[in-house]
This record gives C-alpha cells, sequence and structure tokens, in this order.
C-alpha cells in the first residue's frame, strides 16, 4: 500500500498528506478493500508522505535520485489498538502475546499507535506529564566527559558515574571488527551491524541508567540541571585529523553519545518536571570554581589553582564551574525585566533587591561570556 502510495503520489504530484489521502483512499479502498484493514490506510498514507518529501528534498538539491519505494516489511496504526488480558490486539486479528514489563508501563497509560517490524514491536503511548516546576531550590551542574558523568548538588555533593566501561568495551569491539579483512560485504555488514548493535545496547542502558538517577536526584532535592551548551554538536570539531591527538584517544572522545545523553536528560526532566537547560562551557574545565584563575593541570586528572591554593579534580571542577554558571544564568532568566513584570516585582522589596544585585554581579558576564 505504501508503494502505491508513493506511485499516485508522484504521478499526480500530491506533496502533503491530506492531498494524497485524497486521491490514495479510493483506490486503496477498491484495491486493498478485501485484503486489508480500512485501519492501516493512514498509516500507509503517512509513510509514503514521508518518503514522497524525502525525494522531493533529494531533487531540489540536484541529487541523482531513483524513484523511492519502500523496501522494509512493516505495518503500522493508530487504530482500533486493544489490549486484552496480556495481548496486544490489532485490526485484522493480529494478536501478539506482551510481557509483565510492557504491559506495566502500558498499563495506566493509552496506547497511542504500534507498528509492527520483522522483528520487533514498537508501541508508542502518551503518558501524564509532571509540571514544569520554575521554582527551584537551586541547580545540578553535570559534567559529562568520555571516563564518567559528574555531577553536583547545591550543597556540593560530587558523584561521580563511571563511564570507562562503555569506552573499553567500544574499543575493544573496534579491535574485533579491524581483524575482519575478507572482501566480502555480505557478511562484513553482518558482523559489522553485530558490533554495532552491541555497544549501542551497552551504552544506551549505561546513559539511561545515569540520566534516571541524575533527574531522580534534582527532583527529590528541588534543583534544576545545567548542562553545557551545543554537548551534541562539540563531536567533530573538537577531536579531529591533524590536532595531534592520536587515534584512540580521538575514537573514544567521538564514540562518546554526548547529544544522546542530552536527548534522554532532556526528555525525562520533562517528564517529571525538572528545568534542563544549558550555559557557555567556555572556560569551566580550566578555571578555578573558587576564584575564577587560570588553573595548573597536575597528575591523575588533578588542576591546582595557585591564587588560592584550591586542587581539584578537574571533573568535579568543571561540574562545579556548570552550576555556578546555571545559577547566574537561572536568575538572570527569571528576573530579567521583560514588559509588565517590572511593575510585578515592585510589590516585593526582597525581589527587587536579589533582581539588582545579580544582574550587576552576574549579568554581564552571562551576556558576554568571553569577556
Ligand atoms: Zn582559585
Amino acid at each position: 500500500m505504501v508503494n502505491e502510495c508513493v506511485r499516485i503520489g508522484i504521478q499526480q504530484k500530491k506533496t502533503s498528506m491530506k492531498s494524497l489521502s485524497l486521491v490514495t483512499y479510493p483506490y486503496l479502498k477498491v484495491q486493498y478493500g478485501n485484503l486489508i484493514s480500512p485501519y492501516y490506510r493512514l498509516c500507509a498514507n503517512s509513510r509514503a508522505t514521508g518518503i514522497l518529501s524525502t525525494y522531493r528534498k533529494s531533487i531540489r538539491k540536484g541529487k541523482q535520485v531513483k524513484v523511492p519505494h519502500c523496501s522494509r516489511r512493516f505495518l503500522s496504526t493508530c487504530y482500533k489498538i486493544r489490549i486484552h488480558q496480556g495481548n496486544l490486539l490489532l485490526p485484522q486479528g493480529v494478536i501478539i502475546r506482551l510481557n509483565d514489563y510492557v504491559l506495566k508501563k502500558v498499563a495506566h497509560n493509552r496506547v497511542r499507535s504500534v507498528t509492527l517490524s520483522v522483528d520487533c514491536v514498537s508501541i508508542v503511548y502518551s503518558i501524564e506529564m509532571n509540571e514544569m516546576k520554575t521554582e527551584c531550590s537551586g541547580v545540578l551542574g553535570a559534567d559529562f566527559n568520555c571516563e564518567n558523568i559528574t555531577y553536583v548538588d547545591a550543597l556540593d555533593n560530587i558523584k561521580r558515574l563511571p563511564m570507562d566501561d562503555v569506552a573499553n568495551y567500544k574499543i575493544q569491539c573496534r579491535k574485533t571488527k579491524s581483524h575482519f579483512k575478507r572482501n566480502d560485504v555480505r557478511i562484513g555488514t553482518e558482523i559489522f551491524g553485530k558490533y554495532g548493535k552491541l555497544q549501542a545496547d551497552k551504552t544506551m542502558s549505561e546513559i539511561h541508567k545515569h540520566t534516571a538517577r541524575m533527574v531522580r536526584h534534582a527532583k527529590k532535592y528541588h534543583l534544576a540541571i545545567a548542562i553545557e551548551d551545543k554537548l551534541d554538536r562539540m563531536q567533530g570539531s573538537l577531536y579531529r585529523k591533524g590536532n595531534s591527538q592520536g587515534r584512540d584517544f580521538r575514537f573514544k572522545l567521538n564514540s562518546w553519545a554526548r547529544g544522546e545523553a542530552k536527548r534522554q536528560l532532556e526528555y525525562k526532566g520533562k517528564r517529571e518536571g525538572v528545568l534542563v537547560f544549558t550555559v557557555n562551557p567556555r572556560g569551566t574545565s580550566a578555571k578555578c570554581s573558587k576564584c575564577g584563575n587560570r588553573m595548573i593541570p597536575e597528575e591523575n586528572r588533578m588542576l591546582y589553582c595557585t591564587s588560592c591554593g584550591l586542587r581539584i579534580d578537574r571533573d568535579s571542577n568543571a561540574a562545579i564551574n556548570i552550576r555556578n554558571r546555571g545559577l547566574e544564568k537561572l536568575f538572570s532568566m527569571r528576573f530579567k525585566p521583560v514588559g509588565l513584570s517590572i511593575e510585578a516585582m515592585k510589590g516585593n522589596p526582597m525581589k527587587k533587591l536579589t533582581t539588582e544585585v545579580i544582574l550587576r554581579a552576574d549579568g554581564s558576564q552571562v551576556d558576554h561570556p568571553n569577556g
């Protein structure tokens, strides 16, 4: 059905899902009316719209493109989904036995859509969101690096979540893959796919564990979470060939799933009502978290400050710096006089006091982080 929709879409030059549906529905009804349940038509159209939009984009860019088609076998629907006695029931008599974990997850939530592919079932369900708390008692700063995730809360409790297992595992997988010398694309794809999946599973499970823990901690103590800006775009520019870094070092740092960590923190924060925001990371790893001077690196990832004598581990130092920047940003955001909010502040002398003090002391730094 998807391929029929794509064909019709190209022939009749339909771009939007609505206009495509108007012409394909009658056709699909005649062609597949007795074969396939009508509840699957919408998703077929939706997929075809996606394929057509990618196709048009490629043409616009001037690429040479073949006539597109959908080769992946799948079945997708958002209608008539029921869960009954531990089974997932789909239109046209598809029955899938669900395990206890999945049943528990979807028990009190509404299932919105289900996609079946050759080897997996994806269930999309909606969940009740906690209200985003704008009031918080402090900021939790988190520093991501390839060895660990370090976070520090408002009471200076530093927690380190190790990530070196993942990094080492990736290096090992890379070594194993490098032994593959046969000139056979088919077997190569299979082997590389297998190790890719192993790596991804391991990384994802670790990051899930850590981000969940951070969000739990932040929720418990009513904190907002501050992370580095451009975490996901950092890769590529920083560790590139020719930067006089070793191959293994570059691999280790480039394979760190920063973007994924950020994505998970953001959606988990949203779900739990914890504010997650970014700060400019410039200088956070080199400057002293106590006095702001440049620090001298020592052995074992330690840093030493010559002006105040602070000796601290570099990850903790970065986390504290990020937290402090987060605090500045949060207060400048909250008390920034926008429109009528100045009037609202007049009634509260305490708030006014805080506004002035913080804007003068830190507002300039937030706007001009380099200066
Ligand atoms: Zn210092």
